[in-house]
């Protein structure tokens, strides 16, 4: 038995688990390097040729099926794929590679059917770029039959009626909005930050997960018992009996905690102690997040982060016109008359989009993502607006724009949407008059031009995961410059200030929907600067409602005040801290 082992790393999601590691490698990554020794070699070719005829059985046998249910045309896709690993001339230089380099067959299959990818990219015609994409499909069943994907499937089955914590390199928002919830109880990842889209689903599940774990995978192996502690970012390997009966411990009084706030959450509206009135709202991203809208008494949505419809479906294809309209109204139904905010598609990005976007960005971060991917595919942006619009009726919907960098994109949202409206009431559904449009501030072009934004928009939501990694130019998923992400660099704070300026002369709504508006010290901030409303993931919305009753807002003018008089992210913090300790002696909750 390995002996007792404590890791630490970025706490995303609080809480503690217990269960067995299941290893799961990202797709992407899924081919480190290995070098063989010489009698290995023949062994190797002799795997990478078994997983080829697997592999293109398997593809046959989903082109029987397509035939079936679609048609040949679309079936004649499959085949060709499947002729790819028949054919010499690409089987050929997989096996050459192996013999020659000495490598594992996963390597050479990514270095082979990579080098092939940029040479049919760079040909002018566009034929080609389907060809690089056929490419990159054939070779994924491939990497999935020599081990990889399928491999880790079966390990879960191994584990058959224990709880699981999932260990990764990383994991996509596509990966982690598919964790079989029921049997996973925690994940822990070698990379991400605590603004990556699986640390925000992490949150949203209740599920508690530690990322950017240094050498995890190399210390963590299959089978093992661990616990994750999500509150203070340490995951323990094989730990004693005494470590888990204390985890076990505290995760028992949590609950209790919880529980208790939760209820007192259900209470009406919210005032702080002086008597404004604030909102909480919830972040969601699957409709199965509804019931804990309810449960956890949000005033409604705040963000639906309508693209995870997507990203939660299997294979490429978009949810139809008609899917989406069902899936929006029933949340806006349900939720009636609470307001819902629904943002359009912010796919792009880390929000895996290749086949939409047609080819790998060198930086996706500042590619294609957002309202520019939306204009890049009208036909995509229209059906969504249409399906929104079919939808409203009877609820209290409103729109979101997500990386608008400037007027001009809402006014260009604004024509689709009227010649969308005009679409649907031809085909004699009602549409109500006056659904509010609204901006997401996440840009640091938008927050510095939000007094010209805000006349064309009527509201605005500030999207602070976003404008802190392009406004201190830090990637929000990237665990080597996670102490760089800083919500109280002074930079972030003027943007946000000038923003809630704006909104106020304005005279119209802002709210505050990225992760800092889940953390009290960051909340004192914003009610201090005029903020009144907030979104956040549901389990949070008992913590944040708590402390909002206990502080008033002449209190947090004060604070805000005096944090704008500071020059450091450090010294920010720190007075915030030192307030926030104050507060709680005062009775403020101030646990999130
Ligand atoms: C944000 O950027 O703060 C935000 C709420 O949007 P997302 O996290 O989906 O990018
Ligand atoms: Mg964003």
């Amino acid at each position: 038995m390995k002996r007792p082992l404590s890791l630490t790393g970025i706490p995303v999601s609080p809480g503690v688990a217990v269960g067995r590691a299941v290893l799961w490698v990202s797709r992407e990554d899924s081919s480190p390097k290995r070098t063989l020794e010489p009698e290995e070699i023949e062994p190797e070719i002799e795997r990478f040729r078994r997983a080829s005829e697997a592999a293109a059985e398997e593809i046959e046998s989903t082109a029987r099926h397509v035939k079936e249910h679609l048609g040949s045309e679309y079936a004649g896709i499959f085949h060709a794929h499947a002729l790819f690993l028949k054919d010499r001339t690409f089987l050929g230089p997989i096996e050459r590679r192996i013999a020659h380099e000495k490598v594992n067959a996963e390597w050479a299959v990514s270095e082979t059917t990579a080098d092939l990818m940029a040479r049919f990219r760079s040909l002018p015609d566009e034929n080609f770029a389907h060809r690089a994409d056929d490419i990159g499909d054939v070779a994924g069943v491939l990497k999935k039959h020599l081990g990889g994907e399928e491999n880790s499937r079966l390990r879960m089955e191994d584990l058959e009626g224990e709880a699981i914590v999932l260990v990764a390199d990383e994991l996509t928002p596509s990966d982690a909005v598919r964790i079989p919830r029921d049997r996973v109880v925690g994940f822990v990842t070698e990379r991400g930050g605590r603004t990556s889209h699986a640390a925000i689903l992490a949150r949203s599940f209740g599920i508690p997960a530690v990322v950017g774990i240094p050498h995890l995978l190399t210390e963590v192996g299959e089978g093992d018992r661990v616990v994750v502690d999500g509150r203070d970012g340490i995951v323990w390997r094989e730990p004693s009996e005494e470590v888990i009966e204390f985890f076990r411990d505290r995760r028992n009084q949590e609950a209790r905690h919880e529980r208790s706030l939760k209820e007192r959450s259900l209470g009406g509206i919210t005032r702080t102690r002086d008597g404004a009135e604030v909102t909480v709202r919830a972040n969601i991203e699957l409709l199965s997040e509804i019931d804990d809208v309810i449960e956890y008494g949000a005033d409604g949505v705040g963000l639906f982060r309508s693209e995870f419809l997507y990203l939660s479906k299997e294979g490429t294809e978009f949810p139809s016109e008609e899917e989406q309209a069902a899936a929006y109204r029933q949340v806006i139904q349900r939720l009636a008359p609470r307001p819902v905010v629904i943002r359009t598609y912010d796919l792009g990005g880390k929000k895996g989009a290749r086949h939409l976007i047609g080819s790998d960005e060198l930086n996706p971060v500042l590619g294609l993502r957002g309202v520019r991917l939306c204009f890049a595919r009208p036909e995509m942006f229209s059906t969504q607006l249409r399906a929104l619009l079919a939808s409203a009726a009877g609820g209290n919907l409103r729109i979101l724009v997500p990386m608008v960098s400037g007027v001009e994109e809402i006014r260009r949202v604004r024509t689709l949407l009227k010649a969308a409206r005009e679409d649907v009431l031809e085909r004699g559904i009602a549409v109500p008059d006056d659904i509010p449009l609204g901006a997401m501030i996440e840009v640091p072009s938008a927050a510095v031009t939000a007094d010209l934004l805000a006349p064309e928009v009527d509201f605005l939501s500030l999207g602070t995961n976003d404008l802190i990694q392009y406004t201190l130019a830090v990637d929000r998923a990237n665990e080597t410059v996670a102490d760089l992400f800083r919500p109280t660099h002074p930079a972030v704070l003027r943007l946000i200030a000038r923003v809630a300026e704006a909104a106020r002369i304005a005279k119209k709504p802002l709210a505050v929907c990225g992760e800092m508006a889940a953390d009290p010290a960051l909340v004192v901030l914003f009610l201090g600067l005029g903020v009144r409303e907030f979104s956040m993931g549901p389990r949070t919305i008992p913590v944040i409602k708590e402390f909002l009753r206990g502080v008033s807002t002449q209190e947090a003018e004060r604070v805000a005040r005096a944090a704008f008089s500071l020059s450091t992210a450090d010294e920010v913090s720190a007075f915030l801290a030192q307030e926030l300790r104050d507060l709680a002696r005062n009775g403020a909750e101030v646990r999130a």
